[in-house]
């Protein structure tokens, strides 16, 4: 046995756990009675130890240095497990493990402080949750200076290769043409009206299924179930995604299964030769962002798309709740300054990303109190927004992520908003027939097309390299700016 087949038996069996630790926390996000809340938090800790010590395991550096790759492939899997290790082995033990009890922890209290409105009841665990972030942050910069070198740390966990500057340049160049065209709209003043009835939570979730069916998601490998905060699991042959339901808002449940379809559908296209390996996942959450964005964007609120869906609705509900296929669309787009970020039209969306990445970096780098926090959104949403938010739930206590220490992720998904742009605009000059096969449900050649020029790589090439390889060119600001200025120019008839 070679050191390169001996490290990438062990990397196998480190892969195989990683993915049954994603397994609890579906789990935990979906069936978990309510009482088992602390062994959980346990079990996950218990977990993360074991997960830990393999990745900063002494033998990989020697493996490592020994291997000799036999191929491009290899040599890349290489780099990668090379990559997990040194971040490993910066963080202690005791951090790692503590950091799974408290976030696991966390998640529950967020969930009640969330339905209760009372961020009181949520602020404490958050601030164990930012010590140990910031811990870690500090650990992984190992030295590095700079106002930002803390949460470049953690950012590059999500996005290899990105930084806080990179990101504030390219967010800096989103923003005033964002707020120009966001202003534009709001001045016609007319927002074309919601859908109107009530639709059926059984009827919502066969719907689901059917588009996600549409989408191309195979259910001989994954499955739907009902989450508070909808999200993808899973790699290989096991990837699930979960939904929510609101009886009133059938487009809610839709968009959230469509977006989830799209990260799912990545991770079911992966070569299953790279099954269990560091090539075997979508290889950053920027790039994971961009299939999901343009599954539910350029393609699910499409004018195209909503011609087969507003059929589909018809079907399901009897009455899909507009009058026709452009209300379905006009419905399905409008532009108003509301408060939750995942149900947010795609003008605003990046106006909701750029704050949160503004927030933590501060949180991360000492400049923001988790005590200020509170205030600190607030007073920013009512600057970007122009509106008062007018509860916890729908400002602060609206997203998971904190209480799951997630930092550092808020920004890929602008940045994958930007990558599905550039993606689109390949596509559809590579597919001129594009908009009459999605307008007549037939999404094949167009998933097709992801699949084969992006998602079946998984890991393969960085991000930035893979989206390039995938459109032909580097990936830039313009083509997001263009598609939504041309699009929200002709609904609302600027
Ligand atoms: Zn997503």
């Amino acid at each position: 046995m070679t050191a390169f087949t001996v490290l990438m038996a062990f990397q196998r069996e480190t892969e195989a756990l990683a993915q049954v630790m994603g397994r609890l926390e579906w789990d935990q996000q979906t069936v978990m009675p309510p009482g088992a809340a602390r062994q959980r938090a346990e079990e996950m800790a218990a977990l993360e130890s074991v997960l830990h010590a393999r990745r900063s395991d002494p033998r990989l550096a020697d493996w490592i240095a020994g291997a000799a790759p036999p191929d491009a492939a290899g040599a890349r899997a290489l780099a990668l497990i090379g990559r997990e290790h040194a971040r490993a082995t910066r963080i202690p033990l005791r951090l790692a493990a503590e950091t799974a009890r408290v976030t696991s922890l966390a998640q529950g209290v967020w969930a009640e402080a969330r339905a209760g409105d009372d961020v009181g009841r949520f602020l404490p665990v958050l601030a164990e949750v930012v010590a140990l972030k910031r811990e870690a942050a500090a650990a992984l910069a190992d030295g590095a200076e700079g106002q930002d070198a803390r949460y470049d740390a953690l950012l590059d966990e999500y996005e290899p290769g990105a930084t806080a500057a990179g990101l504030a340049a390219m967010f800096a160049e989103l923003r005033p043409r964002l707020v120009a065209l966001r202003a534009r709209i709001l001045g016609v003043g007319r927002t074309p009206p919601a859908l109107a009835g009530r639709f059926p939570a059984e009827a919502q979730l066969r719907l689901a299924r059917e588009v996600a069916g549409v989408f191309g998601y195979d259910f001989g490998r994954g499955r739907i179930d009902l989450a508070v905060h909808p999200f993808s699991s899973g790699s290989g042959s096991d990837v699930r995604i979960t939904t929510r339901i609101d009886e009133a808002d059938p487009l809610g449940c839709l968009y959230s299964t469509i977006h989830e379809t799209g990260h799912a559908a990545y991770e079911q296209a992966i070569d299953t030769a790279h099954a269990l390996t560091p090539l075997g996942r979508g290889v950053s959450m920027g790039v994971h962002e961009s299939q999901s964005r343009l599954y539910e964007n350029q393609i699910g609120r499409s004018r195209a798309f909503a011609s087969w869906l507003h059929g589909a609705m018809a079907r399901s509900f009897g009455d899909a709740g507009a009058a026709g296929p452009e209300a379905l669309y006009a419905a399905a787009n409008r532009v108003v300054p509301g408060f939750v970020r995942t149900e947010a039209d795609e003008v605003h969306y990046n106006l909701h990303i750029l704050m949160r990445f503004d927030l933590e970096r501060d949180l991360v780098a000492g400049r923001l109190e988790t005590g200020d926090l509170e205030a600190a959104w607030n007073d920013r949403f009512a600057a970007d927004f122009g509106v008062a938010v007018d509860r916890p739930a729908h400002g602060l206590l609206q997203d998971v992520h904190w209480s799951a220490g997630v930092f550092g992720y808020f920004p890929t998904y602008t940045l994958g908003n930007l990558y599905a742009a550039c993606l689109w605009q390949a596509l559809a000059a590579d597919l001129p027939e594009a908009e009459a096969m999605v307008a007549a449900g037939r999404l094949g050649p167009v998933t097709g097309w992801l699949r084969e020029r992006l998602q079946r790589h998984g890991g393969l090439a960085p991000p930035r390299e893979t989206i390039a390889r995938a459109c032909g060119f580097a990936p830039a600001a313009e083509p997001l700016l263009a598609y939504l200025e041309a699009k929200f120019g002709a609904l609302y008839r600027l």
